[in-house]
């Protein structure tokens, strides 16, 4: 017997736009019922379209919801703040009640509808293991290469949360002699991860608007080898810290295929044959680690989807 279609809601929040999704039963790219990108302005303004998108739809009862967002948000569900964004620089975005408000302003919610709510990142990288683990558990970390670096991380099947959540894109890194002089872009720390790979980074070391990145910048040119140094460091800091089985490497930066190998070798480099798994003392073994997305459209919403209906809490 077929068991029963139900429908599920599946919200990614960006700092520029927010993609939502209605997914049918079982949860796949190739289940997408209507999806819509929302540009993101003042919060009431965007979580009433997202709201009325859900809405209009009024044909669905929605049996679980994912919400994959930005961060800085509070996990904590014994807060009186869980569910909000906290302390993002995002003007009026600063303690925001996300969840609350998608909660109050979507109609047609099942009684016992299920709920997750996390960052994006953390939402992928479980998402990765539900979909590729078959059953096990695997420590995973999902990082994204944008206009900032986000780091989510699953360790034994739950996504770490913490103080806070990770906040990946900040650590340290060595400083290569060629990015002496660079100052970096973080607010914050100059010179931490994202002030080194981000695409506002790369665009600011040639003096261009990022949007010349992708024509002005040859896939031979050494910054990508900076790049990759970078991250390839991140990766074997991950590795070590928490014995990682999988990095997925996403972000509009990572469409520069070449950064891959890039990354794999410089991470090898840095691990330097200390750990003697296979998969950690070459390249090729690295490339089983290191690996992109494979599904690279509508992923934020896809896991967000998946999380929330596979989520234990309700409203
Ligand atoms: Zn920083």
């Amino acid at each position: 017997m077929e068991s029963q279609v139900t429908y599920h809601i599946g919200i990614e929040t960006g700092g520029t736009t927010c993609k939502v999704g209605i997914f049918q039963s079982p949860i796949s790219a190739h289940h997408i019922l209507a999806s819509e990108t929302i540009p993101t302005r003042h919060p009431d303004e965007t979580v009433a379209d997202i709201c009325a998108f859900f809405n209009k739809h009024e044909q669905y009862t929605y049996s679980s919801m994912g919400v994959a967002a930005f961060g800085p948000i509070c996990l904590d569900k014994k807060d009186s703040l869980y569910g909000y964004v906290t302390t993002t620089p995002k003007e009026h975005w600063g303690n925001y009640p996300l969840l609350p408000n998608l909660l109050a302003g979507i109609k047609n919610k099942s009684p016992s509808m299920k709920i997750a709510f996390d960052t994006d990142v953390n939402m992928v990288a479980l998402f990765e293991n539900i979909r590729t683990g078959g059953g096990k558990s695997q420590n995973i970390a999902y990082i994204t290469v944008g206009t900032g670096i986000g780091v989510g991380i699953v360790v034994n099947g739950q996504m770490v949360h913490g103080l806070i959540h990770p906040e990946g894109g900040h650590i340290r890194v060595p400083i290569l002699n060629e990015d002496q002089g660079f100052e970096g872009v973080c607010k914050y720390h100059g010179k931490c991860l994202e002030g080194l790979c981000t695409n506002v980074a790369i665009a600011k070391r040639f003096g261009h608007h990022v949007d010349e990145n992708a024509t002005k910048i040859k896939d031979d040119d050494q910054v990508w080898d900076r790049v990759g140094f970078y991250l390839g460091q991140c990766c074997a800091n991950l590795i070590l810290f928490l014995s990682l089985e999988k990095i997925i490497i996403g972000g509009g930066v990572m469409n520069r295929e070449i950064l891959y190998p890039l990354i794999q070798k410089h991470c090898k480099e840095a691990l330097n044959g200390y750990i003697s798994h296979p998969n950690l003392t070459s390249v090729e073994g690295l490339a089983k680690v290191i690996v992109k997305p494979e599904i690279e459209k509508d992923l934020g919403i896809i896991a967000a989807a998946v999380v929330g209906e596979g989520s234990e809490d309700t409203i």
